[in-house]
């Protein structure tokens, strides 16, 4: 049973509604085990997101002691049915068998005032029968990584899981070193993933395939309803899924983000980013960069997710076979999309980023040489494109402060009159220019090195830090003069941080 040490509060007209997830109920036991979370002892607020608790209604909830007990797992709300769900998955291209929520606890669903319903998750509430042997638990490092790389990425525009609260607490937890405990309350529409499906194709058929019918019709029926007319509804799902994730990695490549751990457990379904560890944004531009020291091949590097992307949608294909009525050829044609899909996103984001109005055939050509010119010096990559928003496309201007940061000024030169040409042709006005690049180009990203500095003063018990970073990131596109030093290049030490799979 739930460990309950205190009384359930009054309802209260803040009281969040919880209801049980509403996947779950429809799929039954196959699917998800009930585990009460294991509380965390001393829990202690650190930081909560205000735009999230907003949307969600519950910004005088956030505010209450049922909160704090509610989202550290002391208290068990009315309503609420905590449940691990398992799924498999393909590690580092290696099926990996069974997983699943090993420390992730869904709460339940609540409803947005604006009738959307969301998923609550506490990660890093105790052991589930999924925890293979690890303690169920999340430290507090990684614990403000996903923290404030969730909401920083929702900042950014860009499709992933949210994070309402990070609670901390003096637990003490073994990883390389004793470091101690923290929750984060996760939130999505769903939280289910490729993995999800690949857990019922590998099972034995009798029972499987049964299962595998169930999650089609449960992921199309509250997520793509638009499938469901299709002649082959598992086809058609396959297609939406290829695009929405071939748009996500546009999004992640535009604006330089590395994830870490693409394995197809780590994919959702929805094209969310989703499972934040050793993930980092790109300082110097190096399209081969490995943010993940765990990974040792690149596998993962930071070029090679739109391709890694495919792979796990292939995966995926593979997984939803059985429904398909075809040949895995008829499956895989269903991804082809994937591919026109990801090249016009990231041409469409890339053109953005460069302040081009209208679509050139030039332009391919244009936006590479100006990358092969930032890789080849290992330019700031977020720096560089912010700063490109200062080009003045008149005949004859010199641009000499852009030229200047450029270890080949002459290469710039003859980039930028490729460019000046190609501005002018199309009228652009440079201020409205400079207006639109700066609401594409990030001045703020979660650096690494960011990041580390607000752990290092949360581990000694300092939070100013993560709750600057908070509320810079959630304006990322603002100048924040007062914050500038954020926006500054990685200082040297940065170099030598170090982010694993350990968390
Ligand atoms: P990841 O690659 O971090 O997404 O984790 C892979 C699998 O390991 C998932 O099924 C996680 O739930 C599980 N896992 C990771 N860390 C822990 C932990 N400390 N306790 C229990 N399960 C864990
Ligand atoms: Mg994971």
């Amino acid at each position: 049973m739930c460990h309950m040490n205190l009384p359930p509060p009054a309802p209260t007209l803040s009281t969040p509604a919880w209801r049980p997830a509403a996947a779950f109920e429809a799929l039954g036991p196959g699917f998800a085990t009930a585990v009460a979370p294991q509380p965390l002892p001393s829990p202690q607020w650190l930081a909560h997101s205000p735009s999230l608790a907003s949307e969600m209604g519950l910004s005088d909830w956030m505010a209450s002691e049922d909160a704090l007990l509610t989202l550290s797992g002391q208290r068990l709300a009315g309503g609420a049915t905590p449940l691990a769900s398992v799924y498999s998955g393909h590690q580092f291209g290696v099926w990996a068998g069974q997983l699943g929520d090993g420390r992730a606890l869904l709460l339940g669903e609540l409803q947005t005032p604006a009738g959307q319903r969301l998923e609550v998750q506490l990660k890093g509430c105790g052991m589930t029968p999924y925890s293979r042997g690890a303690d169920g638990r999340a430290v507090l490092r990684s614990s403000i990584r996903e923290f404030l790389c969730s909401e920083a990425m929702h900042a950014l525009g860009i499709p992933t899981t949210r994070a309402l609260a990070l609670i901390g607490s003096p637990l003490p937890v073994r990883r390389e070193t004793v470091e101690t405990a923290a929750v984060v309350t996760r939130v999505a529409p769903s939280f289910l993933r490729f993995g999800h499906f690949e857990h019922f194709a590998h099972q034995d058929p009798g029972v499987g395939h049964g299962h595998l019918r169930r999650l089609l019709d449960h992921v199309i029926a509250f997520h793509y309803p638009q499938c469901a007319a299709a002649r082959v509804p598992a086809l058609a799902l396959l297609e939406a899924v290829s695009r929405r994730t071939a748009r996500l990695m546009a999004d992640w490549q535009a604006v330089g983000f590395c994830h870490g751990v693409m394995n197809t457990d780590n994919m959702s379904l929805l094209g969310l980013s989703i499972d934040y560890g050793p993930f980092g944004f790109l300082d110097a531009f190096d399209p081969l960069h490995i943010c993940n020291h765990t990974d040792s091949q690149g596998r993962y590097a930071f070029g090679r997710q739109p391709s890694v992307a495919y792979w796990n949608l292939h995966a995926l294909a593979q997984a939803l076979l059985p429904l398909t009525d075809g040949d895995i050829d008829t499956a895989r044609a269903a991804l082809e999309p994937f591919k026109a899909e990801f090249s016009d996103a990231v041409q469409a984001r890339l053109r953005a980023k460069l302040g081009l109005a209208s679509a050139q055939p030039d332009d391919a050509a244009l936006i590479d040489d100006l990358l092969k010119l930032w890789s080849t010096q290992r330019a700031d990559y977020t720096r560089s494109w912010r700063a490109m928003s200062s080009f003045d496309s008149a005949e004859g201007a010199s641009n000499r402060r852009l030229r200047d940061q450029h270890i080949d000024p002459a290469g710039f030169e003859a980039w930028s009159a490729r460019y000046a040409r190609r501005l002018r042709a199309e009228g652009s006005s440079d201020a409205r220019r400079a207006a639109a690049m700066d609401s594409v180009n990030p001045k703020y990203v979660l650096r690494n090195h960011l990041a580390e500095t607000a752990i290092r003063q949360a581990q000694a018990g300092d939070f100013g830090e993560l709750r600057r970073l908070l509320q810079v990131l959630r304006a990322p596109f603002d100048e924040q003069p007062e914050h500038e030093a954020l926006a500054a290049a990685p200082p040297d030490w940065a170099q030598h941080l170090e982010v694993s799979c350990s968390s």
